[in-house]
């Protein structure tokens, strides 16, 4: 019954016969799938061209492709110069395959920097690590416990205590959710949590002291490096006018005793509570009216650019080829992220030089092709990923081709690393095997959408499709982390390919000699007829689903 349902979903919905290996021995003749799909250039897809690729994006002359870097501006030519040799047509800015994007960076000045404690100035960088925001502000000190407002939970520490224009000391892991949280605990932004500054801001505290977890202490170096040189970096047009950010540092161990010395409770009895979960923790409270702190933090800023590479294959229909099948990747990475190792790079082999060289290996196919789709093909390469899918925001935001002519987004983040037998590394507990991948959203939105997916891959390598992923309440949220979230979210049906996390995420040991060429080729032949399929149906895929509550409430953590 299934089988049967395929195959005629293959005749009916795709209006074309796909390539089978059990069609191919039974009808060699001309026209037979396998035929077709040579005529595709999918043949040109190949492990060893892949290897060729990757071998140059993920080098460690690339430094790890950081936002914005170098390395991520060399990687750009790199694919600029492969698609003008293969008649791309440009679709950046000005005729160029590159969309430009400003971006505000600031860097902590330390020499006019000044934090004082009751009169006595501390040092910075040792005593205290400034955000890269500049910001003055001086005045009575409260313990807002984490500084997060989860309603679900009766987290509310601005209720009882007066912390308007005062500075709040929240203990907090910088980059995790409170204590006994969960996703599932959040509810909608705004309304049923908050943030630390955002509910900061929302009770009128005038600058915050972030005493930080365990994690952040063992890397206080790092994270002094971190935050001070390298500074915090924007995008520009997403700064939200008339939003100053609050002034902030990050107190060491020694500054949060003295702070608390005196008080009803100490740093230590208070870091446990909060950090680590108590039996029951202090309430939030006014630290005594003699104790002053002050804030100076200076900044020195500079705009600099990063960009999108974007490229067009026109479509041969006279009327199809003035809508798109989008396909994108991140070219980005984490840039050197272990400062003073042995191996510093993070080269970003799997993630994501494994998507970037997946869809320039789809353009050579294509290019190389003895036809062309009848719909076009967009090529977006994104960056700023890793920073919080800067480029596919920015590309959505500001679309170089009508948004409303996409009628599908393939997005393809981490499919080169494949689970070995016998491999028992916890860390690698969820990564695909060798002819496995995990397929997120296809039928989310679309239907038809979801059953040409499935079909496609039926009728041709048939790889494992792990669909266990493909739910917005599952707590890895993937569904968020990658950029085909920034298209589904402007109701453009979006598939996503994703091999899973394993050791080497965003580790320097993400590198090219662990890339599986054989799975990523399989993977990336899939890909590339699902694409096709697509662009040569009569019709777009209908979307005839909403977008779950879950998707369009992002939760921005
Ligand atoms: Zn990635």
């Amino acid at each position: 019954m299934k089988r049967l349902f395929i195959v005629l979903l293959l005749i009916g919905v795709l209006g074309m016969p796909l390539p089978s290996l059990v069609a191919q021995r039974r009808k060699p003749a001309a026209a037979s799938p396998a035929a077709i799909a040579t005529q595709r250039g999918v043949d040109q897809i190949t492990a060893a061209q892949m290897r060729a690729f990757l071998s140059f994006i993920a080098s460690d002359e690339m430094e790890g492709r950081d936002t914005p870097s170098r390395g991520l501006d060399t990687t750009a030519k790199f694919l600029a110069m492969n698609l003008a040799r293969w008649g791309f047509k440009p679709a950046g800015d000005e005729g160029s395959y590159l969309q430009h994007i400003a971006l505000k960076r600031e860097r902590v000045d330390a020499t006019q920097t000044r934090v004082e404690l009751n009169g006595q100035a501390l040092t910075v960088g040792d005593d205290y690590i400034p955000a890269a925001a500049s910001g003055g502000v001086s005045g009575q000190l409260v313990f807002a416990g984490s500084g997060w407002y989860v309603k679900s939970k009766n987290l509310d520490p601005y209720k009882d205590i007066d912390a308007k224009g005062k500075i709040a000391i929240i203990f907090v892991s910088p980059m995790a959710l409170p204590h006994g949280v969960r996703f599932g605990d959040l509810g909608k932004q705004g309304e049923d949590w908050l943030n630390p500054p955002d509910n900061a801001r929302k009770h009128g505290v005038a600058g915050l002291i972030y005493v930080p977890d365990f994690q952040y202490l063992a890397n206080w170096e790092r994270n002094r490096q971190r935050t001070m040189e390298r500074g915090s970096t924007v995008v520009e047009k997403f700064i939200k006018p008339g939003r100053t950010p609050l002034p902030v540092i990050i107190a060491s161990p020694k500054v949060a005793t003295a702070m608390f010395q005196g008080e009803r409770r100490g740093a230590n009895t208070l870091f446990e509570e909060t950090l680590i979960g108590g039996e029951q923790a202090t309430p939030p409270f006014e630290l005594s009216a003699t104790k002053k702190l002050s804030i100076n933090v200076a900044v020195n800023t500079e705009t600099v650019g990063t960009q999108n590479v974007v490229a067009v294959w026109e479509g041969s229909d006279p009327v199809l080829k003035d809508e798109y099948v989008a396909l994108g990747a991140h070219y980005d990475h984490v840039g050197i992220c272990a400062p003073g190792a042995a191996d510093q790079i993070c080269n970003g082999a799997d993630d994501d030089g494994s998507g970037t060289t997946a869809l320039l290996a789809m353009a050579e196919g294509l290019a190389h092709a003895a036809v062309r789709p009848k719909r076009s093909v967009l090529f977006v390469w994104h960056c700023g990923e890793e920073k919080g899918l800067w480029g596919s925001q920015y590309f959505t935001d500001n679309p170089t081709i009508p948004l409303d002519h996409i009628v599908t987004q393939l997005n393809i983040d981490m499919i080169g690393r494949s689970k070995k037998e016998g491999d028992t590394n916890p860390r690698n507990r969820t990564l695909t095997g060798p002819n496995d991948i995990y397929v997120i959203g296809h039928a989310m939105m679309s239907t038809e959408l979801g059953q040409l997916c499935e079909a496609v891959n039926k009728s041709y390598l048939n790889l494992g499709y792990d669909f266990r992923y493909d739910d917005p309440q599952d707590p890895n949220r993937f569904f968020f982390r990658s950029d085909h979230y920034n298209y589904a979210r402007k109701g453009i049906p979006i598939i996503f390919f994703f091999d899973g996390e394993h050791e080497d995420y965003h580790r320097p040991g993400d590198e090219v000699q662990k890339i599986d060429f054989q799975k990523m080729e399989k993977v990336t032949r899939t890909i590339y007829m699902t694409l096709w399929e697509v662009a040569n149906r009569a019709t777009r895929p209908k979307v005839d689903k909403g977008l779950p509550a879950q998707v369009t409430g992002r939760s921005g953590v």
